[in-house]
């Protein structure tokens, strides 16, 4: 599209030509729709609005330096929003469903792929939540799946850079036997007071510590974590974290590179001990940190101090941009190329 400034994109909504649709009614699925309005009508007293029986996830389409739109682990996003679904007894969306919604709107928003050089790519953002009308506390038995698409900007404007997080024991994002591990609008909610107090101190977001205990690190914001050192790559294991499929990438690029990957709790005091750090997540995949305030115990653990992201950091992300922009080989069945 000649007037989209691709190279100035932020990571906002933009309008694009459709979207789908498909709703639950009478115990199943219809078809899909296409619609090309942004509003949708919906029943006041729906579940989703008064007792947030709702879910989203959110994955990326690239354009390659061949012209192919590629969408990155299409089939990953499908089952956790299948988790999300138990853990908020929605009804479930087939996998089928939500990969042939994803691919049908990508394709008829193929004009909003942006061009390889841009460095941008397309956001689709698949959301599901109950619309049947309810007043008791019970699940809906209707639902509403609909998948959107927005071209957002590469998320590291100036080139791959370090951010401050701050750790902050007055807050908690999600409980240890709570919603953490599903990925739902509500633990949103829940971060939005968090959030904003770590910006306006300055800080990128909240780094969250295990909510029964704060000993252990739970997640940067809506991020995984993940430490390295002596060539190993360390990551939480927490009942209370998003399981982020970014991470989960990660990981396996982290052994192919020879390092060791350890998923375990990590005590907060271990932070002094990372040569480098990151959080990752579909939107930036990782976003290095700079250093972690400890605003109660006036401590600060430092990754770098030039503020310039450490080489391992530099490695994985550049491994995993370039399988997912087609320049290097997929050997993992991540990538589904849109056809
Ligand atoms: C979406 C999300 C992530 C990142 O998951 P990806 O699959 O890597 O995008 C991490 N934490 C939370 C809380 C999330 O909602």
């Amino acid at each position: 599209m000649e007037n989209i400034d691709w190279s100035n994109l932020a990571f906002g909504y933009m309008k694009t030509d459709c979207n789908i649709r498909c709703t639950y009614s009478d115990g199943k699925w219809g078809e899909l729709e296409v619609h090309e309005s942004e509003y949708l009508s919906l029943h006041m007293a729906a579940t989703s609005l008064h007792y947030g029986q709702e879910s989203f996830e959110g994955l990326k389409a690239f354009r390659g330096k061949d012209g192919k739109v590629r969408i990155f682990r299409m089939k990953d996003n499908a089952l956790r929003m299948q988790d999300s679904s138990a853990g908020t007894l929605m009804a479930r969306i087939p996998v089928e469903i939500f990969e042939e919604a994803v691919l049908k709107v990508v394709k008829l928003n193929e004009r909003f792929v942006p061009p390889y050089e841009s460095g941008a790519s397309l956001y689709i953002r698949p959301v599901l939540f109950g619309s049947g009308a309810q007043i008791g506390v019970r699940p809906s038995n209707e639902y509403m799946f609909i998948v959107f698409v927005t071209p957002v900007g590469p998320y590291f404007k100036g080139g791959f850079q370090t951010t401050p997080f701050v750790i902050m024991r007055e807050y908690d994002r999600s409980a240890p036997l709570g919603m953490g591990k599903y990925k739902v609008g509500g633990n949103y909610a829940a971060s939005l007071v968090a959030g904003e107090r770590a910006h306006q101190l300055g800080y990128s977001n909240i780094f969250y510590l295990d909510a029964k205990e704060k000993k252990y690190i739970d997640e940067c914001g809506a991020a995984n974590f993940f430490g390295i050192k002596d060539n190993t790559y360390v990551t939480p294991k927490s009942s209370s974290i998003l399981p982020s499929i970014t991470n989960k990438s990660l990981m396996v690029l982290a052994k192919e590179l020879g390092m060791k990957v350890e998923q375990r709790a990590i005590p907060v005091e271990e932070l002094a001990t990372f040569e480098e750090a990151g959080a990752c997540g579909t939107a930036a995949v990782i976003s290095p940190i700079q250093r972690i305030d400890d605003f109660d115990e006036n401590k600060s653990y430092i990754f770098s101090h030039d503020g310039k992201p450490g080489p391992i950091c530099e490695k994985l992300y550049n491994k995993l941009r370039a399988i997912q922009y087609g320049d290097e080989a997929d050997t993992h069945d991540w990538v589904t190329l849109v056809k």
